[in-house]
């Protein structure tokens, strides 16, 4: 069963007190909190066989290359991709969009080529297929959402045409927690040719994945936002797909052989990892997996969705909320903004209180921009969370509406 004071115990974060208040944690769509397994796999590491991969013929390298080859086929079996090499290790999902967007833009984009890109997608997700565009003579255009905060789908045909090279769209919304209906996207993309890029940031922590039967081109995700380290993420690309593309770093470990006169690459999926790579955060981040997997994924998203009903419920209620995002699939963000009260002073008073929370345009301008606001208040939740943390941020929005409105 779901043991949860014993699985917060994991997260030594979650006991602590913040202003000398039990902190209630609700920022977990900016970063979630590490269990101890992540933690100590990193002081493990250094404190017993650090060594550099791939290069060194000394017991302590081989260790270090073994565990990240292990950490690289522990992602795979997660995601279930059909092979390793079809895995990346990057710095997070910022740095595998922007290898697909310089990578791919160099081999296909010509001008007057079209991108395009979802209305509610991360700055991260939007912003390097602007920028190839811009430098391509490309065109980036949008598919946008409806007041509910859905992709409005039923223009994609439209949308995609001849000159469409790829389609950027996020599993879930960092704004809106809307869980995109990736399944129809792809299928529509895929008539017309387009590959899809998925932006798996906000989805791959509450949902199982499986690459081979979802068909993506390509695939993102962050270590943090999954209880892994910072500093470590994965881009996951069909084969023949990554194998078309140019490296988009160049350096060590991504060679096979260099003269003054060439460079041969390595083959996949070193050719895209230049430089020493993150083999401790690699490593931990498979620890990480790990723990999800021993929690057992349903039970996970279960949780996840009792406390969705709690949150949502009790949300709805507090006099002047303006929930943005009213998708019946959602995962645990609300975003909101209460009538009369700016985010940034609402955010203030919670942290106060001990009760952290998000404020502000989240990374995402073209959403604020639809709704014509300025920003918002984020709070988002897991399966570590407890319905004494919503019932906190309840209390603290009334005091909130009372500071700022009596
Ligand atoms: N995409 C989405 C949907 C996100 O929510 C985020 C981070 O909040 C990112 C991309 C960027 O992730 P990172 O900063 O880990 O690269």
């Amino acid at each position: 069963m779901f043991d949860l004071e014993k699985i917060r115990q994991d997260f030594p974060v979650l006991g602590e007190r913040v202003y000398g208040r039990k902190l209630a944690y609700l920022d977990n769509a900016a970063t979630t909190q590490k269990p101890l397994a992540v933690i100590d796999k990193e002081r493990e590491i250094y404190e017993k066989c650090n060594s550099n991969i791939h290069r060194g013929v000394h017991k302590l390298s081989n260790l270090c290359t073994e565990m990240y080859e292990s950490a690289r086929e522990r992602v795979r079996s997660f995601v279930k991709a059909k092979s390793a090499s079809e895995i990346i290790f990057t710095s997070g999902t910022t740095a595998s969009v922007n290898l697909v967007a310089y990578s791919f833009s160099e081999k296909y984009l010509k001008p007057g080529d079209e991108i395009l890109v979802s209305e509610s997608e991360h700055h991260s997700n939007l912003v390097p297929w602007q920028q190839i565009c811009f430098r391509k003579g490309a065109k980036i255009r949008m598919l946008p959402f409806d007041e509910e905060g859905c992709l409005r789908i039923d223009l994609l045909d439209e949308l995609l045409n001849e000159r469409t090279k790829l389609l950027a769209v996020a599993q879930v919304s960092n704004v809106l927690g809307t869980v995109n209906p990736l399944d129809t996207i792809v299928k529509i993309a895929h008539r017309h040719g387009v590959p899809v890029f998925v932006d798996g940031a906000q989805g791959v922590q509450h949902a199982d994945i499986d690459l081979v039967a979802s068909d993506f081109d390509f695939y993102a995700f962050s270590g943090h936002k999954i209880y892994g380290p910072t500093g470590i993420g994965v881009l996951y690309g069909k084969e023949r797909l990554l194998e078309e593309l140019p490296p988009w770093q160049y350096g060590g470990d991504m060679v096979s052989s260099v003269s003054f006169a060439e460079t041969r690459f390595a083959e996949l999926p070193l050719k895209f990892e230049a430089g020493t790579a993150n083999y401790v955060g690699a490593t931990a981040l498979g620890e990480a997996l790990d723990y999800l997997d021993k929690l057992g994924r349903d039970k996970i998203h279960a949780r996840e969705m009792e406390l969705n009903d709690y949150a949502f419920t009790a949300l709805s209620k507090v006099p002047g909320i303006r929930i943005f995002g009213t998708a019946k699939d959602k995962t645990g963000i609300a975003s909101f903004l209460l009538d009369g009260v700016h985010p940034a002073d609402a955010g203030e008073i919670l942290d106060k209180m001990g009760i952290a929370v998000r404020v502000g345009q989240l990374c995402a301008e073209p959403v604020m921009r639809h709704y014509g606001i300025n920003g918002l208040v984020r709070a988002s939740w897991v399966f570590y969370n407890t319905y004494s943390e919503i019932d906190a941020l309840i209390e603290g929005l009334d005091k909130v509406r009372k500071m700022v409105l009596d």
